[in-house]
């Protein structure tokens, strides 16, 4: 240390013997200061792509919203908070909204349409997403709906007009039935009404134009995509499933929201469920046989973007996210 220091001090006098400049001098050859590059604090485009055998499947952000988790979750006290906790987190909970979008190779489906307008300024940008990603809205063939609440219904459309302009719509006839009536809007409180009116607002244009399609039962809803009722979260709450080439993909909408919590305590139910005992089996249900037989599974709330697989431990399960991949085969 002591030899660096006074060879720097040997080339300081050097440099003042071939350099003859004042202080002031120094100074003013000095570069000016530099500030630092400013930060950009945008996030990364809302997409991820994978395949599932020969479909290609595109993971679309809607983007994040806060929220309070250890208000809506039903779970014996401390227990949210403790799981929070170890999983480094807190509540409010940003909690991302995702949406699917599938090339069949013959069609364009999308699974879910994001928030639009209807739930704040952090979300709404699945269609930024969307063109991000490749696409545009109007190549969009169908669109399948896992249910009918504003963050998954509120971006088919803007303005009264449909966002997909050549899209139809897919949903579970139970959940058209539920939340698109007026009966229903008239018996709901004051607080569950924005809901149910946004969701007759956004599929209007659609409905208007002849292009909503329900269905009852299980079964293809368009070539290549299945559908599989999994009723309670809403009335009619659906699940859907690709399968090429011997590889599965389940899209589980809103059969869980908190992975920190609602993992490891599959029990624990969240104020959103319409029937929070039926939502709680279903959960149970579908998530021991995608433990079981591996499927790959996407989820619209987990961290985007939401896709990995199940395993089982103990009495709940972990989630192993599908493995980065920059190569598409
Ligand atoms: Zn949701």
């Amino acid at each position: 240390m002591r030899h660096l220091h006074s060879a720097l001090t040997r080339l300081t006098f050097a440099l003042a013997a071939v350099l003859p400049v004042t202080t002031a001098g120094l100074s003013a050859l000095a570069l000016p200061a530099m500030a630092a590059a400013p930060q950009q604090k945008v996030q990364a485009p809302g997409w991820y792509r994978f395949m599932v055998g020969s479909v290609e499947v595109t993971a679309l952000s809607d983007g994040t919203v806060d929220l309070p988790v250890d208000k809506l979750l039903h779970a014996p006290k401390g227990v949210v908070a403790a799981d929070l906790k170890k999983h480094h987190l807190a509540a409010p909970l940003e909690t991302s909204v995702n949406g699917f979008l599938i090339n069949t190779g013959n069609r364009l489906i999308l699974v879910d349409a994001g928030a639009g307008s209807l739930f704040g300024p952090t979300l709404g940008k699945l269609v930024t997403s969307v063109r991000a990603a490749g696409y545009q809205p109007e190549q969009v063939d169908d669109i399948v709906i896992t249910h009918m609440h504003p963050d998954h219904v509120g971006g088919l459309a803007a303005e009264g007009r449909a966002v997909f302009t050549n899209a139809t719509v897919h949903a579970d006839k139970a959940d058209a039935d539920f939340w698109l009536s007026q009966a229903t809007l008239d018996a709901a409180p004051a607080e569950r009404k924005h809901a149910i009116q946004g969701a007759m607002v956004s599929l209007k244009p659609y409905a208007d134009a002849g292009k909503l399609h329900t269905f009852t039962q299980d079964g293809d809803v368009v070539p290549g995509l299945h559908a599989m009722t999994a009723h309670g979260h809403t009335p009619g709450h659906a699940v859907y499933v690709i399968e090429s080439d011997g590889q599965r993909l389940v899209l589980i909408g809103d059969l869980i929201h908190v992975a920190s919590v609602q993992l490891e305590s599959p029990e624990v139910t969240i104020g959103f469920d319409s029937d929070e005992k039926q939502a709680r089996a279903q959960r149970l249900k579908l998530f021991k046989q995608l433990a079981q037989d591996g499927s790959l599974v996407g989820a619209a709330h987990l961290p985007f973007p939401a896709v990995g697989r199940l395993r089982a431990v103990g009495k709940g399960f972990a989630w192993d996210p599908l493995n980065y991949s920059s190569q598409l085969k």
